[in-house]
């Protein structure tokens, strides 16, 4: 089987996209007050759990639902348009984890892993930004030999999405020497660092409460801290550049999928505030209907221009890999080919709530509606990687053949 060979069945992926339309009921029911304060409602775990849906992406043959791209892409749509974005965004670090170690891992710590998915439900959040650089950083956070074939942890992770409501925590570290010392060369640097995993009972993990953000503020982003944590050998996940950045597609089509349920969001919310809004008498006439001003009518049009067109690339690209189209990508540029897809996505959230915005009318900006928490929830998506400034920078280098 190649690696993006469907598995599921159109009607496996219309039952799985009804699973979430209904536990986003329950994320839009908890969402307004979670945005107010600034967390992720932990009571939304049990119900993801029953919901099945901790085991979407999971290869059929280790007992999950083996979803394919697009159909991460379209339930995480799903989620987040009729239920809430930031809830969504922090339940989605799953499912970026779950597809990046599909091939990552050597066999033994994948069906281990699956194996806690599929039978207890586990999630997982992936904090791998640092402060100093952000994703981009080679991270400071170390791991230690401990002489017995595992590690001793320490560091802290600034950008740790969904780690409060998580069974399992993975995250990259630089293997040092026996002595606790980090290469200095910048390339020796980079070769030793590594996946790891390990559960969030494991002692000297603590979250630091330090999310408070104007955007996306119920995914309850968090400081996660690791003071000499033990992980055994059985918790080593591989290198990290070489070999999670190969695995770049699970990160993007959950984005993605997120990114156009805030799109969705913002356009239903409004066109369906335009179809039935009277203004009454007004200086331009009597029972003015806003749905038959001009300018009304363009912007909605341009509104589910700028969705359909971000959704078609989403869904052309799942294609595309499908196909295995992506062989024909240098494996450099293979990320930002792959994030064209993510940044089609992010874009149309920033572009379509604006639109909506400016058509709903002042009112749209006080504070604590939909709409306004999806105009607000939209910006955060500019800066999951890649961020499009990555993308057209490697694309451009790449295009000239400056590309390393
Ligand atoms: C809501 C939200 C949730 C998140 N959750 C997670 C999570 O769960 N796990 C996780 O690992 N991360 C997470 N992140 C972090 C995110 O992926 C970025 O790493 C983080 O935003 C910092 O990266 P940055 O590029 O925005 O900022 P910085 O890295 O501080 O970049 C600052 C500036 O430098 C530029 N720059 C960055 N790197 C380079 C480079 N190598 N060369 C040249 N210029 C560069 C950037 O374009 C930017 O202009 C989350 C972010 C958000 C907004």
């Amino acid at each position: 089987m190649a690696k993006h060979d469907i598995e599921i069945t159109q009607a496996e992926r219309d039952e799985l996209i009804g699973r979430a339309r209904k536990l986003a009921e329950k994320f839009a029911e908890l969402g307004p007050a979670a945005d107010e304060k600034n967390e992720l409602p932990l009571e939304l775990v049990p119900l993801y759990k029953e919901s099945g849906l901790a085991r979407l992406i999971v290869p059929k043959k280790y007992g999950g639902f083996g979803a394919d791209l697009w159909t991460v892409a379209l339930v995480e749509k799903e989620l987040a348009s009729y239920g809430d974005p930031a809830i969504t965004l922090s339940f989605n670090m799953h499912h970026v984890m779950i597809g990046i170690f599909r091939d990552l891992l050597e066999e033994g710590a994948r069906a281990r892993l699956f194996k806690q998915v599929v039978e207890n439900d586990a999630l997982l959040s992936g904090p791998f930004s640092e402060e100093r650089a952000g994703f981009s950083t080679i991270a400071d956070t170390v791991a230690v030999p401990d002489g017995n074939g595992g590690w001793l942890v320490s560091g802290k992770k600034n950008w740790a999405t969904f780690i409060e409501g998580a069974d399992i925590v993975t995250f990259n570290a630089t293997i040092t020497d026996a002595d606790g010392k980090v290469p200095e060369d910048y390339k020796k640097h980079a070769a030793r660092e590594s996946v790891f995993m390990v559960p969030m009972t494991a002692p000297g993990i603590s979250i630091k409460r330090t999310w408070d953000t104007f955007s996306m503020r119920a995914s309850g982003t968090q400081t996660c801290v690791f003071d000499k944590v033990p992980v055994p050998a059985e918790g080593f996940g591989g290198p990290f550049r070489t070999g999670l950045i190969g695995e770049m597609e699970w990160v993007t089509f959950p984005f993605a999928g997120v990114y156009l349920g805030i799109a969705d969001r913002a356009y239903r919310l409004v066109r369906d505030s335009l179809a039935k809004k009277s203004l009454g008498h007004t200086v331009s006439g009597d029972n003015v209907m806003v749905r038959d001003v001009g300018h009304v009518q363009h912007q909605l049009g341009q509104a589910l221009v700028e969705l359909e067109m971000a959704e078609r690339v989403v869904q052309g690209t799942a294609a595309i890999m499908t196909a295995g189209g992506d062989a024909a990508w240098g494996a450099a540029e293979r990320p930002a080919r792959l994030s064209i897809a993510k940044i089609a996505a992010t874009e149309a959230a920033v572009k379509v709530t604006d639109i909506a915005m400016r058509l709903t009318g002042g009112g749209a900006i006080r504070r604590g509606g939909p709409l306004e928490r999806a105009f607000r929830d939209a910006r955060a998506g500019i800066y999951h990687p890649l961020s499009g400034d990555a993308v057209y920078e490697l694309l451009g280098k790449s295009q000239l053949g400056v590309l390393g």
